[in-house]
């Protein structure tokens, strides 16, 4: 058996425990205390110098085990999505009412990526070769929050490649772009006033923000078609008796290119200065955090490709099967069939459960969605698989999902993840030609387009409460 497996399946019970204890801690971004602590006494069991409390958030790590280049870094994430909290079954029913829950998989992917460091690390050790395993805990991915800063704070300066994973319900290398974004709450203050007995004293903020969404609302002809503009509004007053002096909406504006970001943010940004003019309110423009679009790096992910279809995909047993077919029939056809569409697989395509692995997709093509990761890909070369761990077609960020992300199923499918990751490493470990070719492309791209970092040295994580 391939050394980087056997590492693997040695230490497949702790990761599958380790797995269910962060989806039953079920924590929100940058409050992952007790995940975070899991991931990084594990590290530091198995001898990496863990770094915790980084770039301003408390539950960002990175676990370092050095043994000179090339440098192999694993990303993990852990956190959970609020009012999620499910049990592992076919029905809908809470496991704690209200609470958070692992709609994403995080736990999976945290636990997969720290599975694939410490095979890694293992090989390295047991060989003699040169190589060293650095593993990043990122809190707060569902926010768009951590890996920017990390970048920022240059904790990825002196990576040589990163190998990339997240819980799907298909089996492929990622090769399209995500969406560069922009994260920006926008505050007018009025003048209060009696809406009835004053109402020309007053001066309303709230009515601030209805004119800039408004206005954003009619550009939305005249915008990129890849491009996303949303906002909820985080402030709309007390009473309808009170002139509202305060009144406030959260933006996120999205857009395949950071360049293409940036001029939105500035129509945006003019939406909400009219506003203000127009209402005789004040405007403060709080930018929150901003990301770049990913780069998939073509060398790494080929590597990665080869070594998925050696690693394969997991078979369920029989209990599992039933457990995976009641899961489907929780869906519709329709959603099946997205997803088939959306892969560019073939639509009388029968499996429930995804079990090969696909071609490389088509560059260019651009995945409706952003992720911090794509900020580390402007640093390192970086690429990036998705791992069945659900049914085709199941959506995330439901239910269901959480069920599966903490059953058998989903474990099983973590484990293929940290086997994948840990042979993708030892590729450059043996092939070390391939990392400078993967960063040979990268200086390429950068020399084209080069990365300005979005996030100033005063900007902050948001943390809670603060
Ligand atoms: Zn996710």
């Amino acid at each position: 058996m391939n050394i980087q497996e056997k590492h693997v399946n040695d230490i497949a019970e702790m990761l599958k425990e380790a797995a269910t204890k962060i989806w039953e801690f079920a924590e929100l971004g940058l409050e992952e205390y007790k995940s975070a602590e899991l991931l990084a006494e594990l590290c530091r069991g198995e001898g990496f110098e863990v770094d915790m409390g980084i770039a301003g958030m408390p539950t960002a790590f990175v676990a370092r085990w050095q043994n000179g280049s090339p440098v192999i870094g694993y990303l993990a994430e852990y956190d959970a999505l609020p009012g999620l909290s499910q049990k592992i079954s076919l029905e809908q029913e809470p496991f704690r009412g209200g609470q958070p829950g692992h709609g994403c998989g995080h736990n999976l992917l945290g636990v997969g990526a720290f599975g694939a460091a410490i095979a890694l690390k293992r090989s390295l050790e047991e060989s003699g070769e040169k190589g060293s395993v650095y593993f990043f805990g990122c809190p707060a991915e569902e926010t768009i929050t951590a890996k920017g800063y990390m970048v920022r704070d240059g904790f990825f300066d002196d990576v040589d490649a990163v190998f990339d994973w997240h819980p799907a319900d298909v089996n492929m290398i990622n090769m399209r772009t995500t969406l560069a974004c922009d994260s920006i709450e926008y505050h007018f203050r009025g003048r209060a006033a009696h809406a009835a007995s004053n109402p020309d004293w007053g001066r309303s903020a709230v009515k601030a923000v209805e004119l800039m969404n408004a206005g954003v609302n009619y550009m939305r002809e005249h915008i990129h078609s890849d491009a996303r503009i949303h906002y909820v509004i985080t402030e709309g007053g007390g009473e309808p008796n009170v002139v509202p002096d305060k009144g406030a909406a959260w933006y996120y504006i999205r857009s395949p290119r950071r360049s293409q970001v940036d001029a939105l943010t500035e129509r945006v940004n003019k939406c909400a200065e009219g506003a203000a003019l127009m209402t005789e309110t004040e405007l403060e423009i709080k930018v929150i955090d901003k990301c770049y679009n990913m780069i998939p790096n073509k060398v790494l992910s080929q590597v990665m490709l080869e070594e998925f279809r050696e690693t394969g995909t997991f078979e369920p047993t029989d209990e599992e099967w039933d457990y995976i077919k009641g899961l489907r029939a929780s869906i519709t056809d329709d959603q099946v069939e997205d997803a088939l569409r959306e892969y560019l697989m073939p639509t009388d395509y029968e499996g429930v459960m995804h079990g090969e692995v696909l071609d490389l997709e088509k560059e260019g093509q651009v995945a409706p969605g952003t992720t911090d990761a794509a900020d580390v890909s402007w640093k390192a070369p970086l690429a990036h698989a998705r791992v069945a761990c659900k049914p085709l077609g199941l959506p995330g960020h439901t239910w269901q999902a959480v069920s599966v992300f903490g059953s058998s199923v989903g474990m099983a499918g973590m484990l293929v993840a940290s086997k994948l990751l840990a042979r993708s490493g030892w590729r450059l470990i043996e092939n070390p030609q391939l990392a400078e070719e993967a960063k040979a492309e990268l200086d390429k791209h950068l020399k084209k387009e080069p990365y300005k970092p979005v996030l100033g040295p005063e900007m902050q994580p948001p943390l809670p409460g603060h």
